[in-house]
């Protein structure tokens, strides 16, 4: 009970089967990590960032939290941005959330659940800005899912707005930040198109009038 064998014992077979695979692999691992994407993803257990993109260990640098949120009062988060970006030099930041995320339910359905009440209120702004948006909608899955989908966008802004990514970008480093979003029900990955690169490709607004337009068009 205490050991927790069955992980133990999970642990010595993967060992030993990246071995078979490559002698050397923990050796090189061992003496740096050269990761080239830094990923923001959700905590749920249902989605682990180095299985379902099929990167090895050493190749994503990784921070995840209820719901993908990116705040500037998170320390936690800022300092792995920092981490990343100035010391890793890591050239991609993906922020990826998923559809039936618990922690944007939660934050829609507005019920109290106690302390994370307050990380949610995060995803409860998001829902503010696009109220409109979201009416557009019919039903209450298709309401979430594209819930989950702006989410991404304006934490992908908030990753842009950081003092961080400003300041690399001021120093021409190399530096796109990508929105996608991961679904649970095919295991399959999506861009959300949006990729910014430099500060003047931050929306001022994130088009709320095309998507608004969209999901009506589509209840036509
Ligand atoms: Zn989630």
């Amino acid at each position: 009970m205490r050991t927790l064998k069955k992980i133990f014992d999970q642990n010595k077979e993967w060992a030993k089967n990246v071995i078979s695979a490559d002698p050397d692999f923990f050796k090189k691992l061992s003496e740096q990590q050269n990761p080239e994407y830094l990923w923001i993803g959700c905590s749920d257990s249902r989605v682990p960032a180095n299985q379902i993109s099929g990167m090895l260990p050493g190749e994503v640098f990784v921070h995840r939290n209820i719901a993908n949120i990116v705040s500037h009062t998170d320390l936690n988060c800022l300092s792995v941005i920092q981490y990343g970006v100035e010391v890793l030099k890591i050239k991609h930041i993906i922020v990826c959330g998923h559809y039936g995320c618990g922690g944007v339910k939660a934050a829609w359905e507005d019920k109290e659940n106690g302390l994370i009440d307050n990380w949610l209120r995060n995803i409860q702004d998001v829902q503010r800005f696009h109220q409109t948006e979201l009416d557009c909608f019919h039903t209450e899955k298709e309401k979430l899912d594209r819930l989950c989908e702006l989410n991404v966008i304006e934490q992908v802004v908030n990753v842009c707005r950081t003092t961080i990514v400003q300041g690399a970008w001021k120093l021409n480093q190399e530096l796109a930040i990508h929105g996608w979003m991961y679904n649970v029900e095919d295991g399959i990955l999506k861009d959300l198109d949006i990729c910014i690169t430099n500060k003047a490709e931050i929306p001022d607004k994130l088009l709320p009038g095309m998507c608004c337009s969209l999901a009506c068009d589509s209840a036509l």
